[in-house]
């Protein structure tokens, strides 16, 4: 007696590998490309009024100057972002002193500016936080 065998019909066929390897090469490019993404986008936003005015990467330097009531000048220099020198009362601007770290943000309330910076990995915020919050012992 001939009997079918189950298997032979459920045997894979090349369709079937082209399909999965599709899938997986999918699911690697979405995992890898916000990595790619992240490391390459750590921008400083300079925003007035709650404008955005410049957006500008962290690594290339520069000098841009910002009017309104009161006039800023913002330095990017060496992966970090300062404001070198401010016509503003108080100059509290001018003390914070240089951000490089996403998340990190620098307000000059008289002229209504805030510098922050966008986009870099999570790793570094974390390691920021923990800093800040260690409890003491
Ligand atoms: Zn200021």
């Amino acid at each position: 007696m001939e009997q079918s065998k189950p298997q032979l019909s459920r045997k894979p066929r090349p369709a079937d590998w082209i399909a999965a390897g599709a899938v997986v090469l999918v699911a690697l490019a979405l995992l890898l490309l916000p990595l790619l993404v992240r490391s390459e986008a750590v921008t400083v936003q300079i925003l007035q009024d709650g404008a955005l005015l410049y957006e500008l990467p962290l690594d290339r330097d520069t000098t841009v100057t910002v009017g309104g009531d009161y006039e800023n000048t913002i330095e990017i220099h060496g992966g970090a972002v300062f404001v070198s020198h401010a016509t503003c009362p108080g100059g509290d601007c001018v003390r914070s002193g240089a951000i490089r770290n996403a998340g990190r943000s620098i307000v000059c309330l008289p002229n209504r500016l805030e510098i922050r910076i966008v986009g870099a990995s999570a790793a570094d915020v974390v390691i920021e936080t923990e800093g800040v919050c260690r409890p003491q012992s």
